[in-house]
C-alpha cells in the first residue's frame, strides 16, 4: 500500500488518517516514524483503501446532473419543508455555500447548510443530505439511535452514503 499514502507532519499530538480526498494521507506529530503507524492500523488502512476503490470505480459510471442554482435552491428547500414536518423538528435558516469538505451540516440551532456543490447531485441523494441532516436535530451523533431515524425513511442509507463518496470524486477528483 506503500504509494498511495503521503505522509505530512504537522504540530499535533496524535496521528491522524485523512482519507476524503481519495488516498489516505497520514498526518504525524513531528519526529513520528510513519512505518510505526502504518504498521499498527494497517488493516484499518487497507479497509478505508478497499472502500475508497470501490467508491472510485462506482462513480467512474456516474455523471453530474445539470441543475441550475434556481431549481437546486427551490428542490432544497421544498424538501426541509417536507421533512421538517414529518421529522417534527424546527430549521431556523438555510444556507448554501460553497464548503470543501462535507456536503451539508446542521447546526445545533437549527441552521442547515447545504453544499452549493450538491445541486449536481441526482436528486434522491439530495433528499437524504437533508433528511440526514435534520436527523441531526433530533440526535447530534451518528449513534445508533441516529441510524435508526434515518433508515425509517432510508433502509438502504449504507449505499447511499457510499454513493454520495462517489460523487464526492466526481465533484472533486
Ligand atoms: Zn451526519
Amino acid at each position: 500500500m506503500g504509494s498511495e499514502v503521503e505522509v505530512r507532519y504537522r504540530n499535533i499530538k496524535y496521528p491522524r488518517i485523512e482519507l476524503r480526498t481519495g488516498k489516505v494521507i497520514l498526518i504525524l506529530p513531528h519526529g513520528k516514524n510513519p512505518e510505526e503507524v502504518l504498521e499498527r492500523h494497517k488493516k484499518w488502512i487497507e479497509r478505508k483503501l478497499g472502500f475508497i476503490e470501490e467508491c472510485k470505480k462506482e462513480a467512474e459510471g456516474k455523471e453530474p446532473v445539470e441543475r441550475n442554482e434556481e431549481e437546486f435552491r427551490t428542490l432544497v428547500l421544498s424538501l426541509v419543508e417536507e421533512f421538517s414536518r414529518e421529522l417534527g423538528v424546527k430549521v431556523n435558516k438555510v444556507f448554501f455555500r460553497r464548503m470543501s469538505t462535507r456536503w451539508a451540516s446542521c447546526s445545533r440551532k437549527g441552521n442547515l447548510t447545504i453544499n452549493r456543490l450538491a445541486r449536481f447531485l441526482p436528486s434522491h441523494l439530495i433528499e437524504y443530505i437533508v433528511f440526514h441532516e435534520l436527523a441531526h436535530l433530533i440526535e447530534r451523533r451518528h449513534t445508533d439511535a441516529f441510524w435508526r431515524v434515518v433508515s425509517r425513511k432510508f433502509p438502504s442509507y449504507p449505499s447511499l452514503e457510499r454513493e454520495l463518496f462517489a460523487y464526492w470524486f466526481k465533484v472533486w477528483g
